[in-house]
């Protein structure tokens, strides 16, 4: 195997990526340790995907960003969490997009099969951040995907009328991206109409699931001084109680799990009707 041309690459790329992380570590979108994590990432995505895999996901990454600074309507002010994303949302969030471009670089001859899951995995981070950001502060009411009874919107589990809107056009931007720059790259080109289903309905089932993972298993806790549903285990300064979930999936966990999830059933779509 040829390993100069992606040292090369690599050396060309790495400084437009460190300024890129370096800014988003100004503009407060990435903590320190996120944007070491952004770095690598980039330089797996460029150096393997090429032009058509960083456009997919610059794009989530600035619109994500962008998203999580939209103004709130009437003033009110919730915070969904830091907006700074540290490694480990980087990870959770970059885990399954990297594993696909690695399968890509071991077996040049699934390119197919790894475009759809990279694609499919970005489409449905898109989705989940675009269905949070935009169902927390326009959703007139969100209810618990599980139990449908009604929920605050922002909860991890709540899903809202406009949120599913946001969850569908998110991989549409996506899948319309990758026609826009197909052949720029590794990533196998926009292949016509029936990519646009499996892409669109992957990253939208794969948010889905992100909501019902966050109605089910992730960890919750009831803050003991502001008597507060909150998703970490610490809140006012003291340990929270766990009320329902498994201790150890927290909002990452289930991210990464949603990912992987939508990029199967964009590929299994691929298959079944592509
Ligand atoms: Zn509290």
């Amino acid at each position: 195997m040829q390993f100069g041309p992606y040292i090369m690459t690599a050396l060309l790329a790495a400084p437009v990526i460190g300024i890129v992380a370096l800014a988003s570590y100004r503009l407060r979108a990435l903590s320190m340790s996120g944007a070491i994590g952004a770095v690598v990432t980039g330089l797996i995505v460029f150096v393997i995907g090429g032009i058509s895999a960083s456009v997919a996901l610059f794009a989530f990454f600035i619109f994500g960003s962008l998203l999580s600074k939209l103004p709130w309507p009437g003033g009110r002010k919730k915070s969904i969490g830091g907006s700074e994303r540290d490694w480990k949302q980087v990870l959770a969030n970059g885990g399954v997009p990297c594993a696909a471009l690695l399968l890509l670089f071991a077996r040049p001859d699934l390119r197919e099969e790894a475009s759809m899951l990279y694609l499919g995995a970005i489409a449905t981070m898109f989705a989940d951040t675009s269905a949070t950001e935009i169902g927390t502060r326009f959703g007139k009411r969100a209810i618990n995907i599980l139990t449908f009874k009604p929920i605050e919107p922002g909860t991890s589990g709540g899903v809202s009328a406009i949120g599913f809107a946001a969850s569908l056009a998110a991989p549409a931007l996506i899948t319309l991206l990758h026609y826009l720059t197909r052949g720029l790259g590794e990533l196998c080109e926009f292949q016509g109409a029936h990519w646009v289903m499996p892409l669109v309905l992957g990253g939208f089932i794969g948010a889905l699931t992100d909501s019902v993972l966050g109605a089910s298993i992730q960890a919750k806790y009831r803050c003991g001084v502001c008597g507060k549903v909150v998703e970490s285990h610490r809140h006012c300064g003291k340990e929270a109680v766990l009320i329902s979930g498994v201790p150890w999936i927290g909002n990452n966990a289930v991210n990464a799990i949603a990912s992987l999830i939508g990029a199967l059933v964009s590929l299994g779509l691929l298959y079944r009707f592509g």
